[in-house]
């Protein structure tokens, strides 16, 4: 249920209604817009049914809304415009593209310090790189753990490039939320509602990836976790779905980001390389990942893929990113957008 204030509510007659409703034991999400502010209710239908008349005959309430889709805050009814997710001054969301890239995983110190080079010299504007890996087998390499974060942020703060790396726990959470800007949780964990929740409650910016076999609604019920504890700093990301030809590893839905963008307002990337497996179908799934109209892209990126520890086939060299980079920055311009450049951080 959400509550729309009328365009005069005053800031009280706003507080009157977050009372009401946290007295009620719900919980209260507010989304303040250029015109008016809606409110949030979450929690027992049962109860947000008795609270209804009252909150209709508050002072300043315009109307109340039911929200038939089971997810709510993720919606955009709770907030018609564009969630826009600021990275350390990366601004994901705002109309620009936003290209992440490096490694599959860190590997060593020199590696991941030549891809951040590499990667920003580009155009990207945030590094990736895995330290925890979750991988399909126990014998493959795992990452380099808390060593690897250190290799990141000195990358971050060599290069000025804000850095998102994965956590499969809540244990590698806490260390990632020290050393790195955005956590990721991958396409193993999207529903892994504890972890979830602890990043909710975290409020460090968020890279949720889709699971392989998870519909977009199970995708945007597990951001709602996420947001219902408060953390709105969630970016979906479509990664590829388990399909049936093995030609690609995965089957990239592209029609998920029309989809998403039109079902809600958080910012929508794409990850080509897991998706395609294939370094040679990254580039153009990236391009027509532009032209479905993402927020974002995150592309593996290796200084030697062939000697990669992870992901080998399908990491593009430098000269090769540099080559889409320099394709996409117009393909985006022919559409109204632009490729975001290099921020630079506070270190
Ligand atoms: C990755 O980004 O390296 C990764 C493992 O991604 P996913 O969770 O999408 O498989
Ligand atoms: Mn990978």
């Amino acid at each position: 249920m959400i509550v729309v204030m009328g365009p005069h509510a005053t800031r009280e007659q706003i507080n009157v209604v977050v009372k009401k409703i946290q007295d009620a034991g719900l919980g209260s999400h507010l989304s303040a817009g250029v015109e008016r502010t809606i409110i949030g209710v979450v929690g027992d239908s049962h109860t947000k049914e008795l609270l209804r008349q009252s909150l209709e005959a508050s002072a300043g309430v315009e109307r109340i809304v039911l929200i038939l889709q089971p997810f709510k805050l993720v919606g955009r009814e709770f907030r018609p415009h564009d969630t826009v997710v600021d990275v350390q001054g990366v601004r994901i969301g705002d109309g620009s593209i936003v290209v992440m890239a490096g490694p599959c995983s860190v590997e060593s110190r020199e590696q991941i310090l030549q891809a951040a080079r590499a990667v920003k010299a580009a155009g990207a504007a945030m590094l990736r790189g895995g330290a925890f890996k979750p991988r399909t087998s126990p014998y493959s390499f795992q990452g380099l753990e808390e060593e690897g974060l250190r290799y990141l942020a000195e990358a971050r703060a060599e290069t000025g490039l804000p850095v998102v790396t994965e956590a499969m726990d809540a244990d590698q959470l806490m260390l990632v939320i020290k050393y790195a800007d955005m956590v990721q949780i991958g396409a193993r964990n999207m529903q892994n509602y504890t972890l979830l929740r602890e990043v909710g409650r975290s409020k460090h910016p968020l890279l949720l990836k889709r699971g392989p076999s998870a519909t977009i609604q199970e995708l945007l019920l597990a951001a709602e976790y996420v947001m219902s504890e408060g953390n709105y700093n969630v970016v979906l990301c479509e990664r590829g779905l388990r399909g049936f030809d093995d030609q690609t590893r995965f089957l990239l839905d592209l029609s998920a980001v029309p989809v998403l963008k039109g079902l809600s307002h958080l910012p929508v990337v794409v990850d080509p390389s897991q998706a395609t497996g294939k370094w040679k179908y990254v580039g153009p799934m990236a391009k027509a990942s532009v032209a479905a109209g993402v927020d974002g892209l995150i592309i593996e990126v290796h200084p030697e893929p062939d000697k990669a520890l992870s992901d080998g086939p399908q990491q593009l060299t430098p000269q090769h990113f540099t080559q889409l980079m320099s394709e996409i920055t117009p393909l985006a311009g022919a559409l109204g957008r632009r490729v975001q450049s290099p921020a630079t951080i506070r270190t």
